[in-house]
């Protein structure tokens, strides 16, 4: 068996085809850096969010969850150093009036879009935050951003979760919701875009016992990808250069996925020190320091951080479970390999024919196994061609019902990677299934 690599294009129309991601606003012509998560995509981006939550809330009893607000006090957005240093370096072509990211450009070269020489003008300063007006009227009503990162509203809210549910150093708030940017950027489909989810997590500890930390999510967040399905060879760890570093940051560690067009970033560890409390103690006014009960220690807590995206992992996911596979003369499958926790549908139940009471049969079992996954019915067509389109949109179980199933009461169940088949009895469908998830191991 042989496949072809996976790119940008074959994705984009998989996942327009599948109902995956379709471009925003697209009866109007589309409005650029914006996407619409369909049927499947909105399945398959819950289930990587759940699978995140349970990892860090659900699995560390010293993390809790928040949700926050995306409108915030516009003095957050001064304390946490975004009004004034969230900017990229951009540059306009004179000729075309086309913009770049100075950072991503060769200033010395001709205009990629017009290809004019010497169109550059100086680099600017561009502030990425969407900026907007609470009441009535612009003029005089109070300026607000839409958030740029969850992460602010784990900091403004440190003192009310430490008051009221009893955390204890070392602890966590965990947070998934949307941030936006305004990003220059035009391609590269859903991996970076103006309005993205993110999920986050601070990680609230004492001063000196930073470092153990930073290397402890740094584990333990890539083997979260691992657990998530990613093949292993496709992730790796790029520390930050003094020069890449953040403003606040003492370390910093990102973690890469190859994406169809490159090594990028996924995910960014960050060792923020007590930069974010500090700032928020000194422009609110309030006392943001801990006591610690047995020491009876007072100090502003050290961060570590862990940010990760869920619509740029959205693209991770699909990218890596992409695989045009070559089955046979000229017979070429295109199949998703999504680990069964991220799979949209995980069992599809097909009945061979529909006559001769199959179809009803089929129905039965569905609706018995919709108790405990997510299912599919799927009665029309030739079952190889079923076969195929569960493929495609990554489930991992098919469960066919044919004349055999009315005299002896068992099934075909049907494995997507492997493309196999054993013959289960009904009664133990649910169960087997269960086991199958839980040793789950990638072919292909
Ligand atoms: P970059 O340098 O690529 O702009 P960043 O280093 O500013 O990204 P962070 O602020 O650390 O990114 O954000 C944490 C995570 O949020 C990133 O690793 C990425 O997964 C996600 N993210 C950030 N910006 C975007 C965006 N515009 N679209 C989609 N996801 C994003």
């Amino acid at each position: 068996m042989t496949s072809s690599e996976v790119t940008m294009e074959k994705l984009v129309s998989l996942c327009k085809r599948r109902s995956f991601i379709f471009q925003s606003s697209e009866i109007y012509g589309g409005l650029a850096s914006a996407w619409d998560y369909g049927p499947l995509g909105v399945e398959l981006k819950n289930n990587i969010k759940d699978f995140w939550w349970r990892e860090m809330t659900q699995l560390h009893e010293n993390i809790v969850g928040l949700d926050a607000s995306i409108l915030m006090h516009s003095k957050v957005w001064e304390a946490s150093g975004h009004v004034e240093n969230f900017t990229d370096p951009l540059v306009d072509c004179k000729q075309c009036k086309s913009r770049f990211r100075a950072d991503q450009i060769d200033l010395e070269a001709a205009c990629p879009v017009c290809g004019t020489r010497d169109s550059f003008t100086e680099p600017r300063q561009f502030n990425l935050m969407f900026k907007t007006h609470i009441g009535p009227v612009e003029e005089g009503g109070d300026v607000v951003y839409l958030r740029p990162e969850t992460a602010q509203g784990i900091f403004a809210n440190f003192k009310n979760v430490v008051q009221t549910s009893r955390v204890k150093i070392p602890f966590g708030i965990a947070q998934v919701g949307k941030a936006f940017r305004n990003e220059i950027t035009t391609k590269n489909f859903i991996f970076r875009t103006v309005e993205f989810e993110q999920m986050e997590m601070q990680f609230f500890v004492k001063p000196g016992d930073e470092d153990e930390w930073f290397d402890y999510w740094k584990k333990n967040r890539m083997t979260y990808y691992e657990k998530l399905g990613i093949r292993k060879e496709k992730l790796r760890f790029h520390r930050h250069e003094d020069d890449e570093l953040a403003h606040y940051a003492k370390d910093a560690f990102d973690i890469e996925f190859e994406f169809p067009m490159g090594w990028q970033e996924l995910e960014g560890i960050h060792s923020r020190t007590d930069f974010d409390l500090s700032r928020h103690q000194e422009f609110s006014g309030k006392d943001l320091t801990y006591i610690d009960d047995q020491t009876r220690e007072r100090f502003i807590p050290y961060v570590v951080e862990t940010s990760a995206g869920l619509t740029r992992s959205v693209l991770m996911v699909l990218a890596d479970a992409y695989e045009e596979e070559t089955i046979g003369e000229g017979d070429v499958r295109t199949v998703l390999h999504f680990h069964p926790v991220v799979a949209p549908v995980t069992v599809a139940v097909l009945p061979l024919v529909k006559k001769d009471g199959l179809a009803e049969i089929a129905k039965e079992v569905e609706l018995a196994l919709r108790q405990d996954f997510a299912t599919y019915y799927d009665k029309g067509g030739a079952i190889g061609r079923r076969y195929r389109r569960q493929d495609e949109i990554g489930t991992p179980y098919c469960v066919t019902i044919d004349y055999d199933t009315k005299e002896d009461k068992t099934v075909t169940l049907r494995f997507r990677d492997s493309m196999e088949q054993v013959r289960v009895p009904i009664a133990g469908l649910t169960e087997r299934i269960r086991q199958e998830m839980k040793n789950y191991k990638r072919i292909g």
